[in-house]
């Protein structure tokens, strides 16, 4: 695979595991940048976190990678990835469930824009059925997430959600 390629990871990372991180770090050895998206207004999700908060989180995470940038958009994913000149959006996929929405959207992106590539990296064994909706509800009801997260979330879930 070319190396000089950009790519964009977009998702509502609400809040970012550390499936999407394992995603993102793998995707930042094969491709020159990789821009993590945060959608800003996901349809039909009321989000745990802001957009701010979000941002915090990914940029403290992710500080250590010189080539992954983080934004934010609130347009079609193809139009971000055109903002950016990137030709890849790269995707995680985790069990069967992923594939139906991931297949389709993949599908609908191509339509759009042809150019652009959707490049899916299977997700980690230990991290396949890691989610972001898994993590609230554990929190939710006083669980352990710390290795479910990276330590900025876990510090910030520990101050709103105290363990029971
Ligand atoms: P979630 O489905 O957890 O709410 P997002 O909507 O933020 O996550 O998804 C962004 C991308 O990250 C999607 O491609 C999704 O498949 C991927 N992803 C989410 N969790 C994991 C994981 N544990 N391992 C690998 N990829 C993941």
């Amino acid at each position: 695979m070319p190396s000089n390629l950009t790519a964009i990871c977009p998702g509502t990372f609400d809040p970012v595991t550390v499936g999407h991180l394992d995603i993102i770090r793998r995707g930042a050895c094969k491709f020159r940048t990789v821009v993590v998206g945060l959608i800003e207004h996901p349809t039909r999700k009321n989000t745990m976190f802001t957009c701010e908060e979000h941002i915090e989180f990914l940029r403290v995470s992710l500080a250590d990678l010189e080539n992954v940038k983080v934004d934010h958009f609130n347009e079609l994913v193809v139009d971000f990835a055109r903002k950016w000149h990137a030709s890849v959006i790269l995707k995680g996929l985790r069990a069967i469930s992923d594939f139906d929405y991931e297949f389709a959207m993949a599908q609908l992106n191509r339509k759009m824009a042809p150019e652009i590539e959707t490049v899916f990296l299977m997700a980690s064994p230990e991290h396949a059925f890691l989610s972001s909706s898994g993590v609230k509800e554990i929190v939710a009801f006083g669980g352990p997430v710390e290795d479910l997260v990276p330590p900025a979330v876990a510090q910030r879930l520990a101050e709103r959600f105290p363990r029971r």
